[in-house]
């Protein structure tokens, strides 16, 4: 049991281990891009995600997907007719292969500054996985990124009539980050969220609840299900659309359901009740 779930933590989850071509096949399976809500679209994969917020004044994105995946990104870009030359951010939700290896490859191609919290932003300027990170032994180097800069928890990223706003929510990795900003339809603005992994995952060899490289992992973890679990929430995207049931809101033609981030936060807790009650048998 211990080990399905680990596999299927592997694959929907984004740990890059023994299972990443099995993981890769699910990261990469194609998905049409489609409008969210208002000035903001899906521009992922059908297992990892990827936001585009446009405005007059040029566009953000939130992550890039794994190195395989940014010409997809880049393609759905162009196919809901926006230019990613326009795309002025790139944002990060965790600085793992699966959400921030192909970031790399958009910055190149859209010349945009690249933000997340500190710690994340270390790993993309660099390179080089995390050694806090419980999943360290599994993760693999990122093609270094150009034109970086780390934001503050709270901190709004402005551009022209967008305002997005970073709310840190570290646990699945130290700098992991969640984001919110709001967009308008038909006269209602909704509040728009894009929550990062929040699921208390560690490789073989490491423990998540004892790991003396990244002490506060479990607190941070807890704290971050909280912080999630408060967010006013509309529209949720999360890094892995499955966890946030965006395709079953997809199948009934709408992304709102103000429960959303609240039923994240119970699975999360329940996925790392899990793993504590794993890591605390002898
Ligand atoms: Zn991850």
């Amino acid at each position: 049991m211990k080990n399905t779930l680990r596999l299927a933590a592997t694959l929907l989850l984004g740990g890059v281990s023994a299972s990443t071509v099995a993981g890769m096949t699910e990261w990469l399976a194609p998905q049409d891009p489609f409008p969210l809500y208002g000035n903001t679209y899906y521009v992922g994969t059908h297992g990892i995600g990827a936001v585009l917020i446009t405005s007059p004044a040029g566009h953000i994105l939130i992550d890039g997907g794994p190195p395989a995946a940014a010409d997809q990104i880049a393609a759905h870009v162009r196919a809901l007719g926006f230019k990613v030359e326009d795309i002025r951010y790139i944002l990060n939700g965790h600085e793992h292969f699966d959400h921030a290896g192909g970031i790399a490859a958009l910055q190149k191609l859209s010349g945009a500054a690249v933000l997340g919290s500190p710690s994340a932003i270390a790993v993309l300027k660099s390179g080089q996985p995390d050694k806090r990170d419980a999943q360290y032994p599994d993760l693999v180097p990122l093609a270094p990124v150009a034109n970086t800069r780390a934001v503050r928890d709270g901190e709004v990223v402005k551009l022209g009539p967008l305002a997005v706003t970073a709310h840190f929510t570290p646990g699945h990795t130290p700098g992991s980050t969640s984001w919110t900003w709001q967009s308008t339809e038909g006269g209602k603005t909704m509040h728009m969220v894009y929550a990062d992994s929040l699921t208390a995952m560690a490789s073989d060899s490491r423990s998540f609840s004892r790991n003396p490289l990244y002490p506060n992992a479990r607190a941070d973890g807890e704290r971050s299900i909280a912080t999630l679990e408060g967010l006013e929430c509309d529209v949720l995207v999360s890094a892995h659309p499955d966890f946030g049931d965006l395709w079953e809101r997809k199948a009934r033609a709408t992304f709102v359901d103000r429960d959303a981030c609240r039923k994240y936060g119970t699975v999360a807790r329940e996925w790392l009740a899990k793993r504590l009650a794993a890591e605390a048998q002898p």
